[in-house]
């Protein structure tokens, strides 16, 4: 079964099944395209994160494969060619079936050297909605009139680009990844919202501080790589609970059961990454751990941290918007070189700075450092 498979869902994975016990088939094998030739136009996600939702999807089922041999060939892949590449794999006189939809049949008469073709598979042709499906379509088929899901990856990257739920339309493995990789814009359509909300709870001095680091954060993942998505979101919200009075931060902290040690009594500020969090968790549906930790550790930092975690640190020093401060300049010089080197820089000012005000520092700014300096970066 060839696709694009942008992304796999159920309509697939239920079409291949239901073939499998109807012609009594051995083994369905996946084929992501890699360039469709009849999709040139379009923009296709990454084969990579197409491969992989395909096989996290099939993953359990003994009688489904995937196979990785068009989206690894360089050139555009024609189906004459994969074809040949299974016979040859296959015995002699066994039957290779090519499942297709409804709204492909038509057009395999367009495909390369589909006489050829016709006569190496037979195909199985799904219905789909509007697709009426003719006895005589191709020359070697059969017509599968299995119940028909209709579900189109269309229709489901549109509803994530939307901001809704894609829930029992592919599987929960590819759900999870396509949250993961934020992939067909997931989170795009958090941004209005997030802005709408911030504007409410932000001074225009944070709020500016705000955009300057979403801005930064997207330049450092141009600049050491990193997912732009999941930043700007973790950037947008990095700061959403700064302007909160003390007294709702320690309200907040209860409710949200953060424990508050010797440094946040001291410092009830600084429970704004921890409040920042969970905000993201509780106001917008965020469970990405990347970017929920990207927020809670984006002032003390912490050993250990995750590429996202040190995009939103470093962005947060060195936004274009910021005044002037003590270490600025030299955090922006340690950013061009690269994202440890400025985290280095920033939580040894900040060391100084904190002493300076006689404030203790916390411990995860401390284990930070260590951990920093031990690997030597
Ligand atoms: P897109 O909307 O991007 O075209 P799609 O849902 O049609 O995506 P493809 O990757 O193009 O998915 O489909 C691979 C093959 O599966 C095609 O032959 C297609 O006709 C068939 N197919 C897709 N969805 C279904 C479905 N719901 N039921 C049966 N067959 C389907
Ligand atoms: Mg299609």
């Amino acid at each position: 079964m060839g696709g694009t498979f942008d992304p796999v869902h159920l309509g697939h994975l239920h079409a291949a099944q239901y073939a499998r016990e109807e012609f009594g088939i051995e083994k369905v094998l996946f084929m992501p395209a890699g360039l469709p030739p009849h999709k040139d136009n379009i923009c296709l996600s990454d084969a990579a994160h197409r491969f992989n939702m395909v096989a996290l999807s099939v993953k359990g089922n003994r009688y489904f494969g995937v196979s990785d041999f068009e989206i690894l060939s360089r050139d555009t892949t024609y189906s004459i060619d994969t074809v040949k590449e299974i016979k040859s794999h296959m015995q002699d006189g066994a039957v290779l079936y090519f499942i297709i939809g409804a709204d492909t049949a038509p057009f395999v008469k367009t495909w390369k050297s589909h006489t050829e073709l016709e006569q190496l598979v037979t195909f199985i042709v799904v219905s789909r909605r509007g697709n009426e499906v003719k006895r005589n379509i191709l020359k070697n088929c059969e017509i599968l009139n299995a119940p028909v899901l209709e579900i189109s990856s269309t229709e489901i990257r549109a509803r994530i680009k939307e901001g809704k739920s894609v829930k029992y339309t592919v599987t929960d493995a590819a759900q999870n990844y396509i949250r993961d990789n934020a992939l067909y814009g997931f989170y795009s359509s958090l941004y209005p919202k997030i802005t709408r909300h911030l504007k409410t709870v932000l001074s225009e001095r944070k709020f500016t501080h705000t955009l300057g680091v979403e801005k930064e954060a997207v330049r450092l993942c141009q600049m050491f790589g990193g997912n732009e998505e999941k930043a700007r979101v973790a950037a947008l919200l990095h700061d959403a609970a700064k302007n909160m009075p003390s007294d709702e931060k320690l309200a907040a902290c209860k409710k949200y059961g953060i424990k508050l040690d010797s440094v946040l009594k001291s410092q009830p500020n600084l429970t704004h990454q921890f409040i920042g969090a969970k905000i993201a968790e509780d106001l917008f549906g965020i469970t990405d751990s990347e970017i929920l930790n990207a927020i809670k550790y984006h002032t003390t930092g912490r050993k250990n941290m995750s590429h996202l975690e040190k995009i939103i640190f470093v962005a947060d020093c060195t936004e274009p918007y910021r005044s002037d401060y003590d270490g600025l300049a030299e955090i922006r010089a340690a950013a061009k070189e690269s994202l440890d080197r400025a985290i280095l820089v920033a939580i040894k000012f900040s060391i100084e700075y904190v002493k300076a005000k006689g404030q203790p520092l916390h411990p995860l700014s401390l284990e930070a450092l260590e951990f920093t300096i031990q690997e030597g970066k």
